[in-house]
């Protein structure tokens, strides 16, 4: 079933809003890199505006902060932009399972990219044996546990404001941009060897090795919003569970209650009888364009609410970045 261009199908405009944020994140990447470059300069040539986006990019920070700013009442004013996405991809997955995964993440669409690339050009995409794929999946909850142990469960109060305050995560931003446009042998090599990987396996990183996707998968239990399937009407095809890029076995099920499922609507784009599969509020069935509009909307108003609310720019001065940007990579060896 061809549902690339009918503008019906959720999938249509979930592939426009991932490919668009896709977009967006390349050109923040790009003004942030003009904005470091103005500094490595000495403040020389053109300036370019720093954009509080990028903070998006630095989850691991912004778990400090959360918990900081949940024990002790304080919002970190160096990348309060991290917190703010951090919060708003939560609340998303509260609201619409792990919906951050299927139609923002950039990492996400990039792997949708491969896997489609290499069923195309393979003719079909291949599956890890079932007790290997468990073992595998069980790796992103591990990696979860290994962060929140180390910082919501053994980081002191003062060990958080000592993070929070350290030129280190002042310039965390700076490193993760070096990383990317420095990246050494080894990383190469493993985000090649990823990159194979998810051409073979469908979202490879995503099912297996994802912390941030873990983490979302387990708040999205606490979801209303469930893919339901109408027993009365289905036809027992299984186009849904081919379909499901999650192997979720769908046609088996009345409602979708796995931590796996990114609520992309694949399954119910492909199911041939109508009014059968359906993302359900309860028991109350929503168009695929209504959960484009919640996702576009939760992460808009989550945004608009850091601006507005001042948790959005950085309080770092000219200054600070005049004297730290040509010393980053001094932090963190
Ligand atoms: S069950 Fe449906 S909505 Fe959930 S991941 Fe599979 S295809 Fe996507
Ligand atoms: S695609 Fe639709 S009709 Fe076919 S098994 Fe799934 S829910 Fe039933």
């Amino acid at each position: 079933m061809n549902v690339k261009n009918d503008w019906t199908k959720a999938t249509r405009w979930r592939l426009l809003i991932q490919w668009a944020f896709l977009g967006w994140c390349v050109f923040l990447g790009v003004q942030f890199a003009l904005f470091v470059g103005y500094y490595q300069r000495g403040g020389q040539g053109a300036y370019y505006p720093r954009p509080p986006g990028v903070e998006g990019f630095l989850p691991i920070g912004a778990l400090v902060s959360l918990k900081a700013w949940v024990t002790s009442g304080y919002f970190d004013p160096v990348h309060p932009a991290a917190l703010v996405l951090f919060l708003t991809f939560l609340a998303m997955a509260l609201l619409t399972r792990k919906s951050f995964c299927s139609w923002l993440c950039p990492v996400g669409t990039l792997e949708e990219g491969l896997w489609k690339l290499g069923r195309r050009v393979l003719g079909r995409n291949f599956r890890i044996w079932y007790w290997l794929d468990l073992l595998l999946r069980f790796c992103k909850y591990a990696l979860l546990l290994f962060f929140a142990k180390l910082i919501l469960l053994d980081m002191p109060t003062l060990a958080l404001r000592g993070f929070l305050n350290a030129p280190y995560w002042k310039i965390a931003d700076v490193k993760m941009l070096h990383f990317f446009t420095g990246m050494s042998t080894t990383s190469l090599l493993v985000i090649g060897a990823l990159a194979l990987l998810s051409l073979i396996y469908r979202n490879f990183w995503c099912r297996y090795l994802c912390p941030y996707g873990a983490l979302l998968g387990v708040l999205s239990f606490f979801s209303p919003l469930k893919i339901r399937r109408a027993e009365a009407t289905c036809s027992g095809c299984g186009a849904c569970s081919r379909a499901c890029p999650a192997r979720i076995d769908v046609q088996h099920k009345r409602a979708v209650c796995s931590a796996e499922c990114t609520g992309c609507l694949t399954c119910v784009d492909h199911c041939p009888e109508p009014a059968t599969l359906a993302i359900g509020l309860w028991r109350r069935p929503l168009p695929g364009w209504g959960i484009a509009l919640v996702v576009v909307g939760v992460f808009s108003g989550g945004v608009l609410l850091g601006m507005l609310s001042g948790h959005w720019q950085t309080s770092l001065s000219h200054a600070d970045y005049l004297r730290l940007i040509p010393m980053a990579a001094r932090f963190g060896h």
